[in-house]
């Protein structure tokens, strides 16, 4: 596609763009002005922009590139969307209400190279990383769903304005958000800006599955925005048979890491748990995921597996109040994260690979 993706264009790459059309630099302000401040995607309805740069925009730029190739609801008030690139890849985008938060869910990368062996997305193998323009549309798409959207009769103008409003965004869709660092990097400074979402940096999180050395870039390029990294495992033997990457930041390694990381941002860190019936949700694996956090200026969360992997299984709900009574001994927060849209398959990668099998 050799059209320009408005939306991942900074202002000077816009005033470049515009300029190159014969026009004036301050019109890009206006552009952006319509596109994330009125989530417009038409530029014929840009009423202020002279029809020559109409013209000129509608054969070198684009706002919406995504194509809806599935949505599903769920009973929850989840919707997942499952998008195809210009290029014919499938990915997928989740909303996930709660009564005061509308957080996205959103994918770096088409598929994945980690190759975790619960994870839906692996399946699929790593077959490109999304552009910023193609991470940014996923929030203006969802952004544009939630205006559409009646507001509730019983809420005052104040809160209608901030219901239509994404509030929070995760990078926990599909692929390795740290392998795609720039754009993710990029991505987040766009959702955060006054003049782009305005979300705000403590409700934009980035989800590693431990990719050391680009842990420390991160901290260096982007300290500002939360972190967390998927352990799943409380010991390398089972971690690296849950997450081959563990074979090469074996987990001494990746707590070195996490250290110089809380070091260098003064963040307080997420491990995100995933609990694996047999395999990680043992009271054994209980005391030696207390061991790695105590200490440490971290929270866990812990995530009853989804169905991923037929082989695998989540376990009952007395197995994990029993974990969970181990690591309520610990200094450290524990969340247990509630499953969100289990009837439309809203786990990591499950929606687009059922997508691609039917196809
Ligand atoms: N690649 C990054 C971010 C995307 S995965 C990472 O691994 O962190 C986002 C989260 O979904 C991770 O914490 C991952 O462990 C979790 N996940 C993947 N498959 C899952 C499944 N079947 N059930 C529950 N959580 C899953
Ligand atoms: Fe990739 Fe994350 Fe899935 Fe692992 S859990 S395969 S890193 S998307």
């Amino acid at each position: 596609m050799t059209k320009s993706h408005i939306l991942g264009l900074g202002r000077g790459e816009l005033e470049a763009l515009v300029v190159s059309l014969g026009q004036p630099a301050f019109r890009a302000r206006q552009i952006q002005n319509w596109v994330f401040r009125n989530l417009e995607t038409d530029f014929r309805k840009m009423s202020n922009l002279p029809k020559d740069l109409v013209d000129g925009l509608e054969s070198h730029a684009c706002v919406a590139t995504l194509k809806v190739n599935a949505r599903q609801d769920s009973q929850d008030g989840t919707t997942k969307w499952v998008f195809e690139t210009h290029d014919g890849h499938l990915f997928e985008t989740v909303l996930i209400p709660t009564e005061d938060r509308r957080s996205v869910c959103v994918s770096s990368q088409i598929g994945c190279a980690m190759g975790c062996t619960f994870c839906r997305t692996a399946t699929m193998g790593f077959l490109r990383n999304l552009t910023l323009g193609e991470i940014l549309e996923q929030v203006h798409f969802v952004s544009r769903h939630l205006k559409s959207l009646e507001p509730s009769p019983d809420l005052s103008p104040d809160q209608v304005s901030n219901s239509t409003r994404v509030s929070n965004v995760i990078f926990m869709g599909m692929g390795e958000p740290l392998l795609n660092l720039e754009n993710v990097a990029s991505a987040c400074e766009t959702l955060n800006s006054a003049d782009g979402f305005g979300v705000a940096k403590d409700k934009i999180t980035v989800s590693t599955s431990g990719v050391a050395p680009k842990i420390l870039e991160w901290a260096a390029r982007a300290p500002d925005f939360k972190l967390a990294i998927s352990l799943n495992g409380s010991n390398n033997a089972v971690r690296s048979e849950l997450m081959p990457i563990n074979r090469r930041y074996p987990i001494e390694m990746l707590m070195e890491t996490a250290d110089e990381y809380i070091r260098l941002t003064g963040q307080k860190l997420t491990f995100e748990y995933i609990l694996i019936r047999g395999k990680t949700s043992t009271l054994e694996a209980a005391r030696e995921l207390k061991h790695i956090a105590s200490h440490r200026h971290c929270k866990i969360n812990l995530i009853p597996l989804n169905r991923g992997n037929p082989d695998m299984e989540a376990p009952s709900e007395e197995e994990i109040a029993a974990f969970e009574r181990v690591l309520a001994q610990g200094d450290f927060q524990v969340l247990r994260r509630r499953p969100r849209g289990p009837d439309i398959y809203a786990a990591c990668g499950q929606l687009a690979t059922e997508q691609k099998k039917v196809a």
